[in-house]
């Protein structure tokens, strides 16, 4: 359930209301705009009783009953979009952001080469993972501690800010000390543990949807880490396994439009893990700025044919280069539109 406050309640009219929830039982979380507080109420059982007493309060202008299971993502429970601010880039608000490096950290040359040529392209945030979820147990798993290690220096020269996975709870505090962006790939979406411990973390959640999830279940995996504490989350769509070969997965472009009115969190894409393919990678970036997706993260390493892992599908600084240049007419279309939103829901609360 969800409860909107009349516009400039007080703080007092609001704690009326939350104190007449809790006696019910409930938990409040509320989100507090410069106008007007949204309270959002959970709990388990029929919540009419509640609704009906907390409706009759003068200080209240509507109470809706929430069907979807997730509630703090919702649209309902917030209209405006989540802006996340990690290192300066704003992502969710009006600049389509890149991030762009390699699939795994391999050396320091690599991931230095990395991140100089993505921020000379005009991305802002460097991926590289450094604990690999691989399929075979005899794949390089990374370079752990190390990898975060080399990050951080390709940090130190280049000012990118860095989105790396954590794949285990227990580390989500090493890798918080050198990320600013922490990372959940998709075989760990429905890792609930590791979700209830990245709730607890100060630092933005990247929840990249799981193989064979669907958006409902991938909108839970996010509630999951709002609940316990921590709203910064970005959704990422890298496709899913369907019976077609021709790519890696198959990239749910949709989902990004249906994510667009179910959450208020900012949605990326990643082009390159839904392909599979270098060659498909500027074609489904495009169709990603079209959508409206927040942004997108791009595997580019320095020598795709030398690369550890997934080669096939990173594109080279040039290729990378020039896609960012080729994307420019999308993406000032993409902040037009974003202009126009803004100032339609400045129009309509004033
Ligand atoms: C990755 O980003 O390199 C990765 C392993 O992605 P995913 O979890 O989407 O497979
Ligand atoms: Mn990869």
């Amino acid at each position: 359930m969800i409860i909107s406050m009349r516009l400039h309640a007080t703080r007092e009219e609001i704690d009326q209301v939350t104190r007449q929830v809790e006696e019910f039982g409930y938990k409040v979380h509320s989100i507090e705009g410069e106008e007007r507080v949204v309270i959002g109420v959970v709990g388990v059982g029929d919540v009419t009783a509640c609704m009906e007493s907390v409706e009759a309060m003068p200080q209240v202008e509507k109470v809706v009953r929430i069907s979807a299971p997730y509630k703090f993502v919702s649209r309902e429970f917030r209209a405006e979009r989540t802006e996340i601010r990690v290192n300066g880039t704003v992502i969710g608000g009006d600049q389509f952001v890149v991030m762009a490096g390699p699939c795994s950290v391999e050396s320091e040359k690599q991931i230095m080469q990395a991140a100089e040529g993505v921020a000379r392209a005009g991305a802002k945030i460097l991926r590289g993972g450094a604990f690999k979820p691989r399929t075979s147990p005899y794949d390089f798993q990374g370079l752990e501690t190390e990898g975060l290690k080399l990050l951080q220096k390709a940090k130190a020269a280049t000012g990118l800010a860095i989105v790396t996975e954590v794949m285990t709870d227990r580390d989500v505090s090493l890798v918080a000390e050198y990320a600013d962006i922490l990372q959940v790939g998709a075989r760990n979406m429905q890792n609930f543990v590791l979700l209830k411990e990245l709730g607890k973390c100060s630092r933005p959640v990247l929840l990249k949807r799981g193989l064979s999830s669907t958006i409902k279940e991938l909108l839970m995996s996010a509630e999951y880490i709002t609940a316990h504490g921590n709203p910064n989350v970005i959704l990422c769509e890298r496709g899913i396994r369907t019976f077609e070969t021709a790519t890696r997965n198959t990239c749910d472009i949709a989902a990004i439009a249906a994510l667009n009115e179910l959450t208020h969190l900012p949605v990326i894409l990643d082009p390159s893990h839904a392909t599979g393919k270098r060659s498909l990678v500027p074609a489904l970036s495009r169709a990603g700025v079209a959508i409206g997706a927040d942004g997108l993260i791009v595997e580019v390493h320095p020598a795709p044919e030398k690369a550890i892992s997934d080669g096939a599908q990173s594109l080279d600084l040039i290729q990378f280069q020039k896609m960012m240049e080729e994307l420019k007419p999308y993406t000032r279309l993409w902040q037009e539109s974003r202009t126009t939103e803004q100032q339609k829901r400045v129009a309509v609360s004033a």
